[in-house]
């Protein structure tokens, strides 16, 4: 049974300690990447085929590149990062090589991690794409997933937020076989998010974290983290404000006794818009 629950503890939470919740995909990444890597001669011995490639898809800012680097931290592996669009451009006319280079280093170093990030525009459908470099692109990166030895330690992490648009023969057994979802983070999620964001923010007994994730509905993780550093700014502005007003010239501001109240997060929301609506409003 390899789709994992969210029930039971994920192993090396330590690790992932950055990560706000997503306890569901951390269980399920730990069983389908991280097990099989750290105990090869159980998964032999119980004929699990382990995967080579996993897609992780959902919306932008919910954690994609944060998972695939920590499981990266987790198994000691090289972490090797490619960006679809990127290669396309950049490198365009170079990209198969350049995708192959990605490849070679990554066995050389193993274990390792390549992340192909944005992995639709890499490898999109090809009966979707008229451009021939797209086409001989997906080709090439089938070949190199099936270059990719059983018992390699080279893991492939793809990320996506259009799964659909990615060509089929790539999603096939042996390939990208299996697939993580990353949702957007609930209430929960949120509030763990936060947790993460503020460790190193200095709170007021005021603020109530769960009230703010309670305030954040269609905000992801990545619009959690500019609300923490937003709040935290509005309490600079708040403090040099008050030292203007109120300080004599020459006083030394009183930096040990600033910190962050629950007002400087309501000031932060004005800032920072949930990504949720803020596509829904550029589709309007
Ligand atoms: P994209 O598709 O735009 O690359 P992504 O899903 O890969 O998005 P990340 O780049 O991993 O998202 O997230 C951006 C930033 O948002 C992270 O560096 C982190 O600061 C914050 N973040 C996102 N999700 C979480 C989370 N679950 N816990 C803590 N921080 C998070």
């Amino acid at each position: 049974h390899l789709t994992g629950s969210t029930n039971r503890p994920v192993p090396q939470r330590a690790v992932f300690d950055d990560i706000g919740g997503l306890d569901g995909p951390l269980q399920q990444i730990a069983e389908l990447v991280v097990w099989p890597a750290k105990y090869p001669e159980l998964f032999e011995r119980l004929g699990i085929r382990t995967a080579r490639g996993i897609i992780l898809h959902g919306p932008p800012g919910n954690g994609k590149t944060l998972l695939a680097r920590s499981v990266a931290r987790l198994l000691g592996a090289s972490f090797f990062a490619v960006n679809g669009p990127e290669v396309l451009s950049k490198f365009y006319g170079e990209s198969e090589q350049r995708l192959r280079k990605v490849f070679e280093d990554a066995a050389r170093e193993q274990p390792s991690v390549i992340f192909l990030d944005e992995l639709d525009s890499l490898a999109p459908s090809r009966d979707n794409v008229s451009g021939d470099l797209e086409v001989r692109l997906v080709s090439q990166l089938l070949t190199l997933m099936d270059g990719l030895t059983d018992r390699g330690q080279v893991v492939v992490i793809g990320a996506t937020n259009r799964p659909s648009a990615i060509d089929p023969a790539l999603r096939r057994p042996g390939r990208f076989d299996r697939e993580v979802e990353i949702g957007p983070p609930d209430h929960d999620g949120r509030h763990a998010i936060l947790l993460v964001h503020t460790r190193e923010i200095p709170l007021a007994d005021d603020v109530d974290l769960m009230a703010i994730a309670e305030m954040t509905v269609g905000y992801v993780g990545a619009d959690l983290a500019s609300l923490c550093q937003e709040a935290a700014m509005a309490s600079a502005r708040r403090t040099l404000d008050d030292h203007r007003r109120q300080a004599a010239v020459g006083d030394a501001l009183p930096v040990a006794a600033v910190s962050v109240c629950q007002a400087d997060f309501v000031e932060g929301l004005r800032h920072v818009q949930p990504s949720a609506f803020r596509e829904q409003r550029q589709v309007v």
